[in-house]
């Protein structure tokens, strides 16, 4: 066998091996490398609203030309973006390759897609981009699309295409346990914009809809489902790119918000709840929702955070529902008793 083909064999078996997001994305950015001539090869993510103008940088090579040439705004989060333009649009809108000159090379920008939804692109800048180039990218890109499709829906909820609570369950504490703390803005907040933040945390909201049982008794599953789809919907729109919304069973769903002040997580739950309340849902028009939230204690096991989430969130549907209750103010006011044991002990 040729070494050529016995190297894409070999950088298939890596891909079908791993089963994490992150290390696939490596070995296929590292794999298509040993294959093609290139200036800059990158992994862009598609941002959750089109409309935003920046990209997160998932991979690049080789990074320090690529940063130079491309001017990549880091933030102190580690976290590399880069501004969008009007070819990025063009090839998420169209789900094709596009293609353009840069100043003294051809960029090619190639949409990664899973589930008929372009998630990403590949971007890259090289003096040419043969024929023979384009075919070895496509062939690798639809190799890595099929075990992004299976990881994807491993991960997602099949209604929502929310996170799901197998998701929460197996990498809630390494993200909150990793994830630093900004004291200079969110990590998703425009870099033009970041300015002195002082407090930030990480949050938890559990949302839990008000009278779900009597949307579905009173129109039908097929109808309640149609409120949840358009709930999960609401939450996409509402919340950053950098918080993670997960349905974690029933009408039960679970935020977890980064690098945010409590007003600012406080308002944008708010925010959230208001926005629901005034949506008017077909057939069954309003619905409203009921929200627990707690601040992230990073030496916490994530069942005791839901645990202080969920007795907010209880407090909330004892006391009139379509609000928001703050777990540690609860405690502060007396209203709730902090367990006797350590609150960080696992409770489940
Ligand atoms: P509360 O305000 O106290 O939260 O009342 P509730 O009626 O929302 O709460 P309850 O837990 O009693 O009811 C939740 C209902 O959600 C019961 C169950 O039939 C329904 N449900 C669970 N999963 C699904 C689903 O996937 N689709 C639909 N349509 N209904 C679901
Ligand atoms: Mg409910
Ligand atoms: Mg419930």
């Amino acid at each position: 066998m040729e070494s050529g083909h016995l190297k894409v064999l070999t950088s298939i078996g890596q891909l079908v091996q791993e089963r994490n997001k992150r290390e696939l994305e490596k070995i296929f950015l590292n794999s298509l490398a040993d294959f093609i001539e290139f200036d800059a090869l990158i992994i862009l993510h598609k941002p959750r609203h089109l409309d935003d103008p920046y990209l997160e940088v998932a991979l690049s090579q080789p990074s320090q030309a690529f940063k130079h040439h491309l001017n990549v705004i880091s933030h102190e989060t580690g976290q590399d973006y880069i501004h969008s333009d009007h070819h990025i649009s063009q090839c998420i809108k169209s789900a094709q390759i596009v293609f353009c000159a840069s100043e003294d090379n051809r960029r090619g920008l190639f949409p990664i897609t899973v589930n008929d939804e372009v998630i990403g692109l590949l971007d890259l800048y090289a003096l040419d981009i043969l024929d023979s180039t384009q075919s070895m990218i496509r062939g690798f890109i639809h190799i890595y699309e099929k075990f992004l499709e299976v990881l994807h829906d491993n991960e997602h909820d099949a209604l929502t295409g929310l996170l799901n609570r197998k998701t929460f369950d197996t990498h809630i504490e390494e993200f909150y346990k990793l994830a630093p703390l900004s004291s200079n803005g969110a990590l998703n907040s425009k870099p033009e914009h970041r300015h002195t933040k002082p407090g930030c945390h990480h949050w938890i909201g559990i949302l839990d809809i008000d009278h779900f049982k009597k949307i579905n008794d009173g129109f039908g599953h097929v109808f309640g489902d149609e409120v949840l789809l358009l709930f999960a919907g609401l939450l996409k729109k509402i919340f950053r790119n950098s918080d993670m919304l997960f349905r974690f069973g029933g009408e039960e769903f679970v935020v977890f918000l980064l690098n945010t002040t409590k007003q600012e997580a406080t308002q944008t739950f708010e925010r959230f709840r208001r926005e629901l309340e005034l949506f008017n849902f077909p057939q069954v028009g309003k619905v409203t929702v009921s929200i627990g939230m707690t601040k992230i204690d990073s030496e916490c096991h994530s069942a005791s955070l839901l645990e202080q989430a969920d007795r907010a969130l209880y407090y909330a549907k004892e006391n009139g529902r379509n609000q928001i209750r703050n777990y540690h103010d609860l405690i502060n006011q007396g209203a709730l008793a902090e367990l006797k044991v350590n609150h960080c002990i696992d409770l489940f």
